[in-house]
């Protein structure tokens, strides 16, 4: 392995180095920790490195690999985790000031499983405070640059998981996803992101936005290694109590090329309107999959109008109670400056919380509040059951769905921090699947004239990731919508 090889690193391609012994998995977690501190400047992508604890882990696949033992399927792949997933003795800032210091006193199961898999965590990247956002824009750590196209946005609230991926400075990546955060940012950056059904991955440590909305997903370069992390992460946790006892299915041995005769479902909500470089990439994409024997229909989701609304609603009620615990006793930092209690209460939060997360809690508290709670949270539940419905229907006719991730690409940094509505309404086709609770992933599906990145959305029925992943790298395989004429 020369050191240029390392931002294409692929779990393949460590798993032979590593076998032939070419390189042991010390040498990689160093080389990989050298490179990543090195280009970070670039990005501002990782907040905090945690080399200790990467070579460690890679100690302990090295020992394993010298007594002849199995060091597992992740075995010194280098990784990166968002800075909202609890990594004991390493800082967890969630991307707020209130966090600044916040060492996490355990680690989240996600973390235990790809450690017990072999995987080197190399450090922690940068997000949208506590993951509300959709540019990265939001963090107390200054934004980050797409790597991409430095004078844009990676997408949010994961855009530091995003732009990790996709600089090379980790293989693979674990983000969250609570209405687009985890495909969004994959879409702008170019990589592979996936949101998997809602309790497929335990949430255990991974800090709440909106509980009943949040979820832990890969990032990857390849549909392969994303769907091999879903694979190592994924599975009943007691410490989850909504964490789903399916079993979980050995997702790369799905990824058969095995699509012809797959029907997939154009939502006609979606695509109603939409003349765009994005739109002509996706359908491009869409004649890619016809090309490969699926049967493409059109379908209906016809509650989609009402979808930003109703997630806007629920997401920052949750999100209102979750964060009422950051009261200057707990967790955080404590406003100085306080002669009562009352006061360093108001002054820690005030202080503490940037804009967005005001706003929310804000919007929460009124939509939960006495006399509002009918006409605004208890409708926006139903509204939610009639969407979740439309899918369920939808996949009583198709097998997958495809739409755009974005209605546009990478945007400029700036471009639309002044405008939180406009903000909101880019998450039109990500919230839908986390409404209804579904597996659901971007995959790369070419560039704009610009050279921008454009992902392709994938969505199936609960617990389908197997055939998901296997129309995704059927996709990829054939190489995604770059037949554009
Ligand atoms: N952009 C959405 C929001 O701001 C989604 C965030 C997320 O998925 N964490 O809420």
């Amino acid at each position: 392995m020369t050191p240029s090889e390392i931002p294409t690193l692929t779990v393949a391609r460590v798993r032979q180095g590593l076998a032939e012994r070419e390189f042991s998995a010390v040498e990689l977690a160093q080389e990989a920790l050298r490179f990543a501190q090195a280009e970070n400047p670039k990005t501002n992508a990782y907040l905090h490195f945690c080399p200790e604890r990467a070579l460690a882990s890679a100690r302990r696949v090295d020992e394993k690999l010298a007594r002849g033992e199995d060091a597992g399927a992740l075995a010194g792949v280098p990784i990166a985790v968002k800075d909202v997933i609890l990594t004991e003795g390493v800082r967890t800032t969630c991307g707020s000031k209130l966090l600044a210091n916040y060492i996490a006193p355990y680690d989240a199961t996600a973390i235990m499983r790809l450690e017990a898999a072999g995987g080197v965590i190399l450090g922690k990247t940068n997000c949208d405070e506590f993951a509300m956002g959709s540019s990265t824009e939001n963090s107390a750590f200054g934004p980050v640059r797409n790597p991409v196209a430095p004078d844009r946005v990676p997408g949010g609230s994961s855009g530091g998981s995003g732009a990790v991926t996709a600089q090379g400075t980790a293989v693979v990546a674990l983000g969250s996803d609570t209405g687009g955060s985890i495909r969004q940012p994959a879409s702008f950056c170019g990589v592979v992101g996936v949101t998997p059904t809602y309790g497929r991955v335990s949430r255990y440590g991974l800090t709440a936005f909106a509980s009943s909305l949040d979820h832990i997903g890969p990032f990857a370069r390849n549909v392969h290694d994303a769907a091999l992390l879903l694979q190592v992460i994924a599975g009943r946790d007691p410490a989850d109590a909504t964490s789903a006892f399916a079993p979980v299915p050995a997702y790369t041995a799905a990824l058969d090329g095995q699509v012809r005769g797959v029907r997939i479902g154009l939502p006609r909500e979606y695509f109603q309107g939409l003349a765009s470089e994005t739109a002509d990439l996706i359908m491009a994409g869409v004649e890619t999959l016809r090309g490969l024997g699926c049967e493409v229909r059109e379908i209906s989701l016809p509650h989609t109008e009402y979808a930003i609304g109703c997630y806007y609603i629920i997401c920052t009620a949750e999100a209102s109670s979750n964060l009422a615990r950051y009261d200057g006793v707990r967790y955080t930092s404590r406003s100085q400056q306080s002669a009562t209690l009352g006061d360093m209460y108001r002054n820690t939060r005030g202080e503490g919380f940037g804009a967005e997360c005001k706003r929310r809690i804000m919007l929460g508290t009124y939509v939960l509040s006495a006399g509002y709670y009918d006409a605004y949270y208890l409708k926006a539940q139903k509204v939610r059951t009639l969407i979740a419905r439309d899918f369920s229907r939808a996949f009583e006719e198709v097998d997958a769905i495809v739409t755009p991730v974005s209605p546009f690409p990478a945007f400029k940094l700036g471009e639309k921090l002044d405008d939180p509505l406009e903000m909101y309404l880019s998450d039109i086709y990500t919230i839908t699947g986390d409404l209804a609770g579904i597996p659901c992933m971007s995959v790369p599906c070419g560039r704009t004239a610009a050279g921008l990145p454009v992902g392709m959305q994938i969505l199936a029925s609960h617990f389908n990731e197997a055939g998901m992943f296997r129309l995704a790298a059927a996709f990829e395989g054939a190489g995604g919508a770059a037949r554009l004429a």
